[in-house]
């Protein structure tokens, strides 16, 4: 039996998690969390909002999946690394905000990151027990989301409704607006910096609009090796919670012969400013990740209200860099303060985009 405590229980991962969860009798959910909703008799420990760490060491996980949105998902995301525990990970904002201090935690804990990001989840399936030297790089796949195409004139008046009907992927509503402005792919980006060891110019993004090919990898003979199947979440959730085994699961086999489209193309940065903005804040490391993160977060928060321009999430995410000065952050603390400052600038920045 693997006890597992499930962060973020009542989202779009929670709740296919728990359908895993609660099909497989190795798994046993010990611990539930979520941010508002009740939950109370979902586990035999629960907890709505708060410190999650005195809920996570009375619950003694074998494995956290940590399935919370946003930046509020980094104190866990540390008590796990730290404990040596295995972690699942969706919440994708711990390694873009605190790659660094989460990683060096990871080392020194000796537990596992099983990734749950799908595109993270396939380059973990294809890098797994590969000499890290004969990878050239890896390519993330990108749906482009519902605005793919559009120029940037034409995305000026775009609704937060029409960003949140995605293409492929039936997700939460933060990272359904990551998807539409190609944040999501920049968050990624930064995750799989830190998760493979990989410098950024080893890491590729494309646009490939149907979601089949979730990742692939480039070895240094020009061999390319992609992984397949249908845009659904239960099957990185499945992997993460039952790694190194495989469990089966009831989502449908890959049916090649109803005429696959497995396209691909460049992506428009141009019309999706954000990824090169998440790139370069990669690169430039240090708390800029950080402050990138916590700019999309009040950009977005506001957008979804439908106060701010769809643009202008791009232009508050850039405003807020060029406004901050990075640090070397030495522990979650500094990352918290650096977040906070960073959201208070963002802040007044929409102030000035709003409607
Ligand atoms: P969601 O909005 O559907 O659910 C978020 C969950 O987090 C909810 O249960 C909410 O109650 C909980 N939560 C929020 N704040 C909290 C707090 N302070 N303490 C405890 N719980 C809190 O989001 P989602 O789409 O399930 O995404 C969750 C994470 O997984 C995000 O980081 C996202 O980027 C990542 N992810 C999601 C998908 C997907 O298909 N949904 C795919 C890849 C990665
Ligand atoms: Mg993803």
């Amino acid at each position: 039996m693997k006890r597992v405590a499930l962060l973020g229980a009542t989202g779009s991962i929670g709740t296919q998690a728990l359908e895993i969860i609660g099909a497989d009798p190795e798994l046993e959910l010990v611990a539930a969390a979520s941010g508002s909703q009740d939950i109370e008799g979902l586990a035999p420990l629960t907890q709505v909002g708060g410190d999650l760490t005195a809920l996570l060491d009375r619950a003694e996980p074998d494995v956290v999946l940590n399935a919370i949105v946003g930046f509020a998902g980094l104190p866990a995301t540390f008590w796990t690394l730290e404990h040596g525990v295995d972690l699942a990970l969706a919440n994708k904002e711990s390694l873009v905000a605190g790659g660094e201090l989460a990683t060096a935690a990871w080392k020194k804990g000796g537990g596992r990151i099983l990734p749950v990001d799908s595109e993270h989840s396939a380059a973990f399936q294809l890098l797994e027990g590969r000499e890290h030297d004969t990878v050239h790089s890896l390519v993330l796949t990108a749906s482009g989301g519902p605005f793919r195409g559009r120029s940037r004139l034409e995305l000026s008046g775009v609704t937060a409704r029409e960003a949140l009907a995605h293409p492929t992927w039936n997700m939460g509503p933060k990272i359904t607006v990551d998807s539409a402005t190609l944040m999501n792919k920049g968050l990624e980006l930064i995750e799989a910096h830190f998760l493979f060891d990989l410098p950024y110019e080893r890491i590729e993004v494309v646009v490939h609009p149907t979601s089949v090919v979730h990742a692939l990898v480039r070895l240094r003979d020009a061999a390319v090796l992609a992984h397949l199947g249908y845009p659904d979440m239960r099957v990185p959730i499945s992997y993460a919670l039952t790694f190194p085994e495989r469990a089966t699961t009831s989502v449908e086999p890959l049916d090649l012969a109803a005429g696959l489209i497995l396209e691909f193309s460049a992506p428009d940065e141009e019309a999706f400013p954000c990824l090169a903005l998440a790139r370069a804040a990669g690169e430039a490391g240090r708390t800029a990740p950080c402050v990138l993160n916590a700019a999309n977060e009040v950009a977005v928060a506001t957008f979804l209200d439908g106060r701010l321009p769809f643009p202008a999430i791009a232009e508050v995410v850039e405003g807020t860099l060029n406004a901050t000065n990075t640090i070397a952050a030495g522990d979650l603390d500094e990352l918290v303060a650096m977040d906070a400052e960073a959201r208070r600038t963002a802040a007044a920045l929409t102030r000035e985009l709003v409607h």
